[in-house]
């Protein structure tokens, strides 16, 4: 395959880490056989919890996994949790700002505006320097396994984290002092683990992947160890921590109307109440009803209340339900019906649910396959396709998609798409623009991601200038724009000159290339990315029609100042009545160019192509005009 052909083998042994939200697990493989490695205590998986000791003012003390899980009611405010949740994003994203309430700890802004975390004492931390702890604690239980340092590793992400959140992931894995060689999709790798460990016949498998903190769905042809990936939907948002704010807040609730107490400032009890919590969803996947017991949780005041599966499966329905849409909009994608679905892998603790497996099984019209482990799948499939990279699988290859859109803004806002939603990555495309202008000597070119018509209603991603391009007409220069999205789903865009220029030009031979790297604060939330999948579906007429209006209006406007240019040529012959005529022409037409592009007030495309017309036919009938004066004069001054 041509694809597996770009990879190196790196010949080092590379480990597979899957940084869940809830429970990171690392993997390795030996033989032909995927395997995971037990902590310190024993444990195949590993919370992703990071702990730091009050009494140690300079915080080199720190707790990962069970150990900080243990201690976490007695020192809340300095035991980071779920922080994979805040990965690559703004403080003042909508999902943060909801978390700001429901955590024991302190999330703070930084410097350019990220969800940062605090300790007690006053530490900063970035959420990748809390991952980063956990990937060292995940690499050390590797070294002991191994008896020798590991530096290379596959990490998973979700399939729908987007690039600033994809860079994060790889940074915490710098700091950690690994190199991180791929960054794979959660369900990609879980249904690599599904297909090799089961030696699974091909088919077309769908992996529902409902974790700590997020949903990812994705849709799969395995085919002759190749593992396509056609399509990929989720929420970065829905998960396990969703469920069990739900029941913290019913308890929080529940106790405030028997005592009067509101509970929620309390940060100590609102840990223990979490604890609970969760204890309480787990124990309702095994039996019909159970007890939240949580003595002096104030003062002499203890909670203690039942719960039965089915009010929890009522109250968390709309929670379960948000997993249907991402579904459709996934087989869908992929270009298939439900019915083609051969397999449903189940991966994520919260897949344990009943309530969730009944769902799933409704939607796929079959019964999930469960015999991959759902905790173990995503670090086993890290593990294979760490392998593949080192050399010691062969024959398997992964192709995964991007899960939007990306293109560039072109005249009159329209948004040009270079690479299409759920195409198989790393991909590169190029594609040559030109200027909208006579003598422009710049373009700036501004990427969005989405599925609009318009850029406007897409998200910018990221912008750059390409200057210095010699004075030309418009429509002449070639300007190459080129889009690579790499196999971690890092996106970089280039634009350069490739105008072919004479020998005699200055320009001759000189490289005029600019490029970026999209990152940082502008990529886009997850719940930008539903708004806009959804916004898309729905407007998706509307768009084609405003977009045609923009083209017609975009003719009239080349049009228009192919009109100016005359006017200015053709100066001195012409009269000045039609010139006068001429210029209110455009005048009224560029009204309603304007109406069009900025203003959005829609007139009538055979309206506008009637106006230009119009003024075609009056421009003609002048130059003519002009024409014939100009012979005339020419006539006269030889005869001179
Ligand atoms: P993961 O990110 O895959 O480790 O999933 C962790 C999430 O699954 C956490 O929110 C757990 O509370 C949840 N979970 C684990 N086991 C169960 C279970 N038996 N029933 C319901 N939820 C579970």
């Amino acid at each position: 395959m041509a694809l597996f052909s770009r990879f190196q083998s790196t010949h080092q042994r590379v480990i597979g880490i899957d940084l869940g939200t809830t429970n990171s697990a690392v993997a390795i493989v030996q033989g032909q056989d995927a395997k995971i490695l037990e902590n310190e205590e024993g444990g195949r998986t590993t919370p992703s919890i990071v702990a730091f000791d009050e009494r140690d003012p300079a915080n080199t003390k720190t707790l990962v996994g069970l150990p900080a899980k243990r201690q976490a009611v007695i020192n809340s405010q300095n035991t980071f949790f779920a922080t994979k949740r805040l990965i690559g994003r703004q403080f003042e994203d909508e999902e943060v700002q909801e978390d700001l309430t429901n955590t024991s700890y302190t999330i703070i802004p930084s410097e350019n505006g990220e969800a940062w975390l605090s300790t007690v004492n006053g530490l900063k931390l970035s959420p990748s320097h809390i991952s980063s702890y956990i990937l060292q604690n995940m690499k050390q239980v590797a070294d002991i396994h191994l008896s020798e340092p590991v530096n290379h590793a596959v990490v998973t992400v979700p399939a729908y984290f987007n690039d600033a959140q994809r860079q994060a992931t790889k940074a915490a894995g710098k700091l950690a002092g690994l190199e991180v060689l791929r960054v794979v999709n959660e369900p990609t790798a879980a249904a690599l683990a599904y297909g090799i460990d089961k030696r699974q016949k091909d088919g077309v498998v769908a992996v529902f992947d409902l974790g700590g903190g997020t949903f990812d769905i994705s849709i799969l042809d395995i085919e002759d160890g190749v593992f396509e990936v056609r399509a990929t939907n989720g929420n970065t948002h829905l998960g396990g921590e969703d469920f069990d704010m739900l029941l913290l807040n019913f308890i929080i609730d529940h106790f405030k109307t028997q005592n009067g107490i509101d509970l929620s400032t309390d940060k100590l009890a609102v840990q223990r109440i979490r604890e609970a919590a969760e204890k309480c969803k787990i124990e309702l996947s095994h039996v019909k009803e159970t007890e939240i017991n949580i003595p002096f949780i104030k003062d002499d005041k203890h909670i203690k209340l039942k719960l039965t599966e089915d009010e929890l499966d009522a109250m968390s329905l709309h929670l379960i339900n948000k997993t249907i849409d991402p579904v459709k909009r996934c087989i869908r994608d992929a270009d298939l019906k439900i019915k083609d679905v051969d397999e449903v892998i189940l991966v994520g603790g919260m897949t344990r649910m009943p309530k969730v497996r009944k769902t799933v099984e409704e939607l796929f019209g079959k019964k999930p396959n469960t015999s991959v482990n759902p905790d173990e799948a995503v670090a086993l499939g890290a593990a294979i396709q760490g392998a593949i990279l080192s050399g010691q699988i062969k024959n398997v290859v992964l192709l995964d998609v991007t899960p939007l859109s990306l293109g560039i803004e072109t005249y009159g806002g329209i948004f040009s798409p270079l690479i299409p939603r759920n195409a198989a990555i790393p991909i590169k495309k190029e594609q040559v623009f030109s200027t909208a202008v006579d003598g422009q000597t710049g373009v700036e070119i501004k990427v969005y991601q989405g599925e609009r018509t318009l850029v406007k209603d897409n998200k910018l991603i990221g912008h750059f200038k390409l200057s210095n391009i010699p004075v030309s007409p418009k429509g002449v220069p070639q300007i190459g724009v080129t889009f690579e999205i790499d196999a971690d789903g890092i996106i970089n865009v280039s634009a350069s000159d490739n105008t072919k220029y004479s020998e005699d030009s200055p320009h001759y031979g000189k490289s005029n290339t600019v490029s970026i790297t999209v990152a940082g604060e502008n990529e886009l939330t997850e719940q930008e990315v539903q708004r806009l999948l959804e916004e898309s579906a729905k407007n998706a007429k509307r768009d084609m029609e405003l977009k045609q209006h923009i083209e017609n209006a975009t003719r009239a406007e080349v049009i228009c100042s192919d009109t100016d240019n005359a006017l200015i040529q053709f100066d001195d012959f012409m009269e000045q009545e039609e010139k006068s005529v001429i210029v209110q022409m455009v005048k009224d037409l560029r009204v309603k160019i304007d109406d069009i592009r900025e203003r959005n007030i829609i007139h009538d495309p055979q309206e506008i192509r009637n106006d230009v017309n119009e003024l075609q036919k009056v421009c003609l009938a002048a130059i003519q005009k002009v024409a014939i004066k100009q012979q005339q004069l020419q006539k006269k001054t030889k005869k001179e």
